[in-house]
């Protein structure tokens, strides 16, 4: 049966090759150290499990809204105000299954056939995908790593055609862990207004950040900014909630009504024990966050420099998030083998840490390793990282 080309032209992750291939060493009794993972390696902090458990004992287990339960708007909103200063109605924001859901729905929400949305490489790998799911363009802009993998507003002016719709901007990054600054974020800001280019701010990291630096949604910016962008946020790594899949979306309300029609033809509402918990985790103590945070303020200072010492590398130093990004070219250069992929492969099989080529991210010459796992293991999968790269030059 032939698929939709809807389908057929999406790839499927880079990741999913080295995690399988991990996965199998591990089931076949090897020691494999996997610096893979894109999630916190603590619990969901106590007091938000609790709450969720207490919604379903209470009978909370029915249809809420398709957007989100009033509640929990109320409580995204105050977090918005808190944290960003910006005031949002509850018609201004979505809750979703997750920020990648938020995603999603804003690009088939937003995009005709074949329009454009400006995607600043190394990215995250969902966006060009949902992009071309949507039925739009995926226009990669490579922003180079002596820019600190930070896209101009000089490249932004140069890319913008009559079909450029979006750019998004993901600060801190995945997988760079870079942050703009407020004057690169004003800088590029002017750039969207003059051609009226809608900024998906996607803020997911933000409260993973490190020595003092200091985010800045471009939405605070101006109150014009904040009419031409939608925030996409969500509790999965800030609260270390991946799987319970709570995400958002805020901005303009003609787009965040349609998106949540949208919703409510596909998914209905996210489950509702999930925004019961996000409403704790919003509403108590942010204790655990911060100390989350200081442990992977910990494990950057300390891996930072182990990473950027093993011979063929060099790293840019991240202010967010909990990724590594090194650029691994003069290894590989010295190495049998001709790509990053291929290096990444044999230092699987032979030193048995799984690590992710930058290829998916549209960065070919780097790795990703993540320090959301523990130290110990983190500090060995370096030394073996160390002992395959001096073995193989
Ligand atoms: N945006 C970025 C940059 C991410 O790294 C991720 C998760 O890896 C997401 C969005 C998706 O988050 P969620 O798990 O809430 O869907």
């Amino acid at each position: 049966m032939e698929l939709s080309p809807r389908v057929t032209a999406i790839t499927p992750s880079s990741t999913l090759a080295i995690t399988a291939k991990a996965k199998e060493l591990k089931a076949e009794g090897h020691d494999v150290i996997g610096l893979g993972a894109g999630e916190p390696d603590f619990n969901t902090p106590d007091h938000i499990i609790k709450a969720a458990s207490r919604s379903m004992e209470e009978g909370h287990t029915k249809y809420t809204p398709a957007g989100g339960m009033a509640e929990l708007k109320e409580a995204v909103a105050r977090k918005f105000k808190t944290d960003q200063g910006l005031s949002y109605g509850p018609g201004e924001i979505i809750v979703t299954n997750g920020a990648k859901h938020a995603l999603s729905l804003l690009f088939q929400t937003i995009l005709k056939e074949g329009e454009e949305v400006i995607i600043p490489a190394p990215y995250w790998v969902s966006y060009p995908e949902q992009v071309k799911i949507a039925g739009g363009e995926p226009v990669i802009l490579n922003a180079s790593e002596s820019n600190d993998f930070k896209l101009t507003p000089e490249q932004l002016e140069a890319a913008v055609s009559k079909n450029t719709k979006a750019i998004v901007i993901n600060s801190p990054g995945n997988p760079t862990g870079i942050m703009y600054s407020s004057e690169e974020l004003r800088a590029i800001g002017e750039v969207c207004l003059k051609h009226n280019l809608l900024i998906v701010s996607d803020e997911i990291y933000e409260k993973l950040i490190y020595k003092n630096a200091e985010h800045t949604s471009i939405a605070s910016l101006s109150e014009q900014l904040k009419a031409q962008t939608i925030i996409i946020n969500g509790v999965s790594k800030s609260h270390s909630m991946t799987g319970w899949r709570i995400g958002y979306a805020a901005g303009n309300k003609k787009i965040i009504k349609a998106m949540t029609t949208l919703a409510s033809h596909t998914t209905s509402n996210p489950a509702v024990m999930a925004q019961y918990g996000t409403i704790a985790a919003y509403n108590g103590s942010s204790e655990p966050v911060e100390k989350m945070r200081t442990a992977f303020e910990d494990r950057l200072e300390r891996g930072f420099e182990a990473v950027s010492a093993i011979p063929g590398f060099s790293c840019v130093k991240p202010q967010g998030a909990f990724y590594l990004f090194p650029n691994v070219k003069k290894a590989v250069e010295q190495s049998p083998y001709q790509t990053t992929d291929e290096w990444v492969a044999a230092l699987l099989e032979q030193e048995k840490v799984a690590v992710v080529p930058g290829s998916g991210f549209g960065a070919p010459d780097n790795i990703r390793l993540s320090y959301a796992t523990d130290f110990d293991q983190f500090s060995e999968a370096v030394r073996r990282i160390r002992a395959f790269a001096e073995n193989n030059n």
